[in-house]
């Protein structure tokens, strides 16, 4: 791993100045509210999940097949590769998370803390837009971190 490809994803993280904040990716995110980060790797241009990119440059070890990382903190664009954040696990394990959280496949629609699939897209990049136009400010992140959006217009 080169130490320049290190430095330019690093360079699209935004950390939190608290001993356990997250660290927030702030490049493209993908209709599933998940980050995409791209790179060049074995000559080709391909793309990674910036969560599971910042984990493997942090352990050295790439993640195997079918090896899931959780997101324990609940931030989908959180990379932050400490067991407070992410966490490895198989894919058994993971889906009974989703059950304890409530979130689970339901036909086509993904649903995270009962949301569907679109809003969770929409705060993941809600939540990076915010970060890219104010940097870390808690007063303006924390309603984001918790999913409550004063603009969104009220479903019920
Ligand atoms: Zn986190």
């Amino acid at each position: 791993m080169q130490q320049s490809a290190v430095d330019r994803f690093w360079s699209k993280v935004l950390k939190g100045p608290g001993l356990d904040d997250h660290y927030l990716f702030l490049g493209a995110v993908a209709d599933d509210g998940y980050g995409r980060y791209f790179l060049r790797q074995d000559g080709r241009d391909t793309s990674v999940r910036p969560h599971r990119y910042a984990y493997e440059l942090a352990t050295g070890v790439p993640l195997a097949e079918g090896e899931v990382l959780r997101h324990v903190c609940n931030i989908p664009i959180c990379v932050r590769p400490d067991p407070g954040h992410l966490i490895a696990g198989t894919q058994r394990e993971n889906m009974l998370d989703r059950v304890w959280d409530g979130r689970h496949a339901n036909g086509a629609t993904w649903r995270w803390r009962g949301v569907g699939r679109e809003i969770f897209a929409a705060r993941s990049r809600a939540l990076r837009d915010a970060a890219l136009e104010h940097g870390w400010n808690q007063d303006i992140l924390n309603p984001l971190f918790s999913g409550i959006d004063p603009e969104a217009p009220t479903l019920f």
